[in-house]
């Protein structure tokens, strides 16, 4: 029986959501597997799939660099890992950042997603709220999608395909083995997200 081990970036953000959303999308997708923080370049090692939270990107980004942990997952990614990076975990799998105030960021990122990002595009007064979005590679159902000071893809490459968009501008995307969200899945109760990450990981093994 296949086993998968997937990672989730344990350095900042909303961690424990995404942990408890693999374990229910692995149960009830009948997959046998088990979840790990990922916090070193030899826990990068051993995952057969990533997923980088929510939070604040900046943090994210300067302190898994400092160990080396960022630049293993980066050689991982461009060989092939799947990842699924969430609102922060968007921006930091992105080329470029760009903010509303300061045009663009000198934060540390990923940079393997071939897309510019625009962070906390969505204004004070709509900082956070949900909307259900239509993402047709998941169904005709729409999804509740869950934004936090989110950002809003602003310009992708040619190899990026585009989930998902509302008005504003493109909020999911997908490049190969690389998921992003503006949104965050895991705190929806759908969680067709996360099995569709699995899929991902489940062709890969
Ligand atoms: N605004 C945050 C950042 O730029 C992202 C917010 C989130 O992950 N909910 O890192």
């Amino acid at each position: 029986m296949t086993t998968l081990r997937i990672g989730v970036f344990g350095i900042q953000g909303d961690i424990e959501e995404h942990v408890k959303a693999v374990n229910s999308a692995m149960e009830q997708e009948k997959l046998h597997g088990e979840t790990m923080l990922v916090k070193t370049p030899e826990a990068v090692e051993i995952v057969d799939g990533v997923i980088i939270p929510g939070g604040e990107s900046t943090v994210i980004g300067s302190l898994s660099s400092i160990n080396g942990t960022l630049g293993r997952l980066e050689e991982r990614i461009v060989k092939g890992l799947p990842v699924l990076g969430t609102c922060a975990g968007a921006i930091l799998l992105s080329r470029e950042a760009e903010d509303r105030v300061i045009g663009r960021t000198r934060q540390k990122l990923l940079g393997v997603l071939d897309a510019t990002v625009k962070r906390n595009a969505f204004g004070r007064q709509r900082e956070s709220f949900e909307e259900a979005v239509s993402i047709p590679k998941l169904g005709a159902e729409p999804f509740p999608a869950v934004f936090i000071r989110a950002p809003i893809i602003s310009s992708v490459g040619e190899q990026v395909e585009v989930l998902s968009r509302v008005k504003e501008g493109i909020v999911a995307v997908q490049q190969r083995n690389i998921l992003a969200t503006s949104f965050h899945p895991e705190l929806s109760r759908d969680l067709r997200f996360h099995k569709y990450f699995l899929s991902l990981v489940l062709s890969n093994k």
